[in-house]
């Protein structure tokens, strides 16, 4: 009795295509939307949701475990539970950063660690609905010949990893030398092709797009909504969380943009369903390097321009032309958006102050730490607040930037943060002089 179906972004046409149908963009070009019949949705009151989802929640019964299927009438209704390619993703932990939230002077900051998850980012989330939809197509008669997508590094690691369990040929464009060797050897292993170009992360899109447009390659990049139908759970579920509580703002790092209006999307199903009567203060945190969104916003939002995006530590949103612009500027508009900016010494160092608390933050989530402490020294989050910073990938995806970090080998590194290993001879005596020099008092 619950439906959903594509419908153009735009509103450019009122045409409505079925979720297994073969397109990503409507016949003028518009980007698409996973549209859901929201009257049919409420015909369950949304204490009865609350009570569903909490009854499903990180439970066994296939595929409700999962945190983006235990929500599957508001993702994906009529798919069938035996295309469903799942590894059990969401459930994540929300975790009180109280000693480092006291450092910024906030009592009530929590941080999503969506990075703890199957190939270590959030983008597990999206992805176990992209697959499970491309094997809905095939059952019904549609030809996949392989699933492709453009990544920095964490796409093609979840789109490797849910094909591989499907069985699914893969292919994964990714910029030469651009990924952490991490996110690199995941396709590898589960034997995507993995095509290595000589461009950036907007050059690699560029080339899929144009590979996609042959029937057969099917596109898995977040311009395709099933992503960010699952990508939108994450917003569900941290409210979940805080027992259907809204916090006052929520924190994203944004490349691509997909996910900032997947937030938005996930918030407004809430609403409209009545599970929640409050909207949170979006936030948008982008690179200094890569920050296309964040000058748009600078404009008022009157202008908005493609740049060429430096290198950043925040490799996973270096991109400079983001395909969902349009979609993280409507959802920015509807929740009191902000947009903010961090240098590398800004996300670095943030990183950093949050893991002197015991996180292990990536440079993603430092680019969120940073916005945050930048919004508080201007007295926009106040003390008062609940807010929440959403950790995006996990922070061993970035190891050879964390060790560059203490080795002091970045430039604009905070010294006193630096840590590294002490050699020293087997010897009691050294070990003894080494802990009192070292040793605060
Ligand atoms: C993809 C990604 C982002 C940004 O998400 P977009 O939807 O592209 O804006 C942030 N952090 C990490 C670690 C990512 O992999
Ligand atoms: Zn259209």
């Amino acid at each position: 009795m619950y439906r959903a179906w594509f419908s153009c972004f735009d509103g450019c046409c009122s045409e409505k295509w079925a979720l297994t149908d073969v397109i990503t963009r409507c016949p003028n070009g518009s980007l698409l939307d996973v549209s859901h019949d929201v009257s049919a949705l409420g015909s369950r009151s949304a204490a009865a949701w609350m009570q569903l989802f909490d009854q499903r929640w990180m439970r066994s019964a296939w595929p409700f475990g999962s945190g983006v299927w235990g929500k599957l009438e508001w993702v994906y209704p009529t798919i069938s539970h035996d295309s469903v390619v799942s590894f059990a993703e969401g459930g994540t932990n929300l975790l009180w950063a109280e000693r480092y939230g006291a450092s910024l002077g906030l009592r009530d900051l929590w941080v999503k660690q969506c990075g703890n998850s199957h190939t270590a980012s959030f983008k597990d989330l999206g992805m176990t609905v992209l697959v499970s939809a491309v094997r809905e197509m095939i059952r019904s008669g549609r030809g996949v010949r392989a699933v492709a997508c453009a990544s920095t590094g964490d796409t093609s690691a979840a789109l490797s990893a849910y094909c591989a369990a499907a069985g699914l040929p893969c292919i994964v464009f990714l910029p030469r030398a651009k990924v952490s060797p991490e996110q690199l050897v995941q396709p590898m292993a589960n034997g995507a092709v993995v095509m290595s170009l000589d461009t950036d992360f907007d050059g690699c899109m560029a080339v899929v797009q144009e590979v996609a447009k042959d029937g057969g390659i099917y596109l898995a990049n977040s311009m395709n909504p099933l992503r960010i139908e699952g990508q939108k759970t994450i917003a569900v579920e941290l409210v979940q969380q805080f027992d259907w509580e809204v916090p006052d703002v929520v924190i994203v790092p944004g490349g691509n943009l997909g996910n900032i209006y997947a937030f938005a999307r996930g918030f407004e199903l809430m609403e409209s369903l009545g599970l929640i009567r409050k909207r949170p203060r979006l936030v948008c945190a982008q690179a200094h390097n890569a920050n296309p969104l964040y000058r748009a916003y600078v404009n008022g939002w009157d202008r908005y321009e493609p740049i060429r995006a430096a290198p950043t530590a925040a490799s996973a949103i270096q991109i400079g032309n983001p395909v969902s612009i349009h979609r993280a500027i409507k959802a920015l508009r509807a929740f009191d958006g902000i947009v903010e900016e961090a240098t590398e010494a800004e996300l670095l160092n943030a990183a950093a102050r949050a893991d002197r608390t015991g996180m292990f933050c990536c440079p993603h989530t430092g680019v969120a730490l940073a916005a945050l402490e930048k919004l508080i020294a201007k007295g926009t989050i106040t003390r008062d607040q609940r807010v929440v910073v959403v950790s995006t990938a996990h922070g061993l995806k970035f190891a050879q930037t964390k060790t560059a970090f203490h080795a002091g080998g970045l430039d604009g590194v905070d010294p006193t943060l630096r840590n590294m290993p002490v050699e020293l001879p087997a010897s009691v005596d050294a070990v003894k002089r080494a802990i009192d020099r070292l040793l605060p008092g």
